[in-house]
This record gives structure tokens, sequence and C-alpha cells, in this order.
């Protein structure tokens, strides 16, 4: 069910996405590198896909990373929304973007890529980061991404957000992946617990725009 609603979400910010100028295409792969973060509920949608030969390759190659410098969140997305909604400052995040690359690229090529997470797919810029060496993301989709990513968390509130090796690195046990299934509370080293959706983190100037965004999150059926 929650893996359908996911499924329904990328949708919509594919739909989204095709609508606006972007330089991103498939074997694009500068801004792959160890710090994207994602939930536990991406990480099962990628290890749905794959056999069980797959899988074994696929975390094979997770290993040698587990001991290599990557960004550790230290929020989610809806624990900042929260503190920002109650006058709190969130933590400073230590994040550099030579910590690459992902362990999953094969040359340019993201193997997952019809089933990548989130953090993947909203890093649109307008502008080719391979001649600029550096992503440059319009404001409005910066706030839709946000959106996108608080009902992520959202609905996966048993589970867990962290860096993509952190994730995935707990995903590996068949025991930890059917505890999930089942509905059981994820923990686990450089992991944090997601937390449920109290607030939009949408600035005043972008309200009026996002609003059949929100209309079509809102409409999801399955
Ligand atoms: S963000 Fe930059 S490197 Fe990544 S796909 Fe888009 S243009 Fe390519
Ligand atoms: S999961 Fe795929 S798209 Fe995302 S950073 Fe890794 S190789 Fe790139």
């Amino acid at each position: 069910m929650k893996l359908a609603v996911l499924e329904q979400l990328y949708k919509l910010y594919s739909e989204f996405i095709n609508t606006l100028e972007v330089c991103c295409k498939r074997f694009c792969a500068f801004c792959c590198t160890r710090n994207v973060t994602i939930t536990t509920l991406e990480g099962a949608y990628i290890i749905n896909q794959m056999s069980g030969n797959e899988k074994e390759d696929f975390f094979r190659d997770l290993d040698p990373d587990q001991s290599k410098e990557r960004f550790i969140p230290k929020m989610t997305m809806n624990q900042m929304a929260d503190c920002c909604k109650n006058g709190g400052t969130p933590h400073e995040e230590e994040i550099n973007p030579d910590w690459t690359p992902c362990f999953l690229l094969k040359g340019k090529e993201c193997p997952v890529y019809l089933f990548r997470p989130f953090g993947c797919r909203c890093l649109v810029s307008t502008v080719p980061c391979g001649e600029t060496g550096f992503a440059q993301i319009d404001s409005f989709i910066l706030t839709v991404n946000t959106i996108f990513q608080q009902y992520i968390e959202h609905i996966d509130l048993q589970g867990v957000t962290g860096n993509i090796i952190d994730v995935l690195g707990h995903l590996k046990s068949e025991k930890f992946r059917q505890d999930y299934q089942r509905n059981e509370i994820v923990k686990g080293t450089n992991l944090i617990s997601n937390f449920s959706l109290t607030c939009l983190m949408i600035p005043p100037e972008h309200r009026e725009r996002v609003r059949p965004i929100l209309r079509s999150i809102q409409c999801i059926h399955v």
C-alpha cells in the first residue's frame, strides 16, 4: 500500500518536472554523490525490484562504502519543519559535494534509475552541472521538492531517514526487511525515526502556485 502511494508520488513529480526546462537526463551523473538521503520506504522500493542474485550483488557493492565519508542527516525534513514552526533553529549539517561517487553508479549509469530515490529525482538543475561545476535549482522547484519529501516521510512513519548507504545497509538483513514489511518500528545506526507532517514548509510567495500540486497529492488513491 505505502509502496503504491510512493509510486503515485513519483509519477506526480515526473509530471511536474516534465513541464519545466531542466538540463537533467539519464546518464548525466555529476550529481551522483555519497550524500543522498532516503527513507526506508524508498529503500524498500529499490530492493523490491530485484531478484535474489541481484540483491546479493547489490549489497556486496554497498559494503565498502559503509566506512566512507558521507552526509549523515541529523534531522528529517518533517522534524525540521516542526522545529521551524516552533521558532527553533535546525541543526547545522556537514555536507561535502566531493564525497563521491554513489556506490550504485556504473560508469555514467544508475542501475536503479527507474526506481531511484526521491533525492535523486528532485536534484533538477536549470544549468548543465558538468559544464558549470554547480547545479542551479529554481526556488519554486525547491518548495515543491520539500513538499514531496515531507509527504514521503509522512507515509513512512514507522520507518527511518538516513544516508542511502545506511538505510540500504540496514535493509540488507532479510530479518529487518521482514520486520519492516510487518510494520515494526525501524531503528539502526545513523538512522533517524521518521516524523509526522505537522506543517508544510511553503514560502508565502509560492502558496498560490503550489495549490494544484497539493490537490493532486491529496487526491492520490491506490
Ligand atoms: S543535477 Fe546536474 S549532474 Fe545531475 S542530472 Fe541534473 S544536470 Fe546532470
Ligand atoms: S541512486 Fe542512482 S541516481 Fe541516485 S545518486 Fe546513486 S547512481 Fe545516482
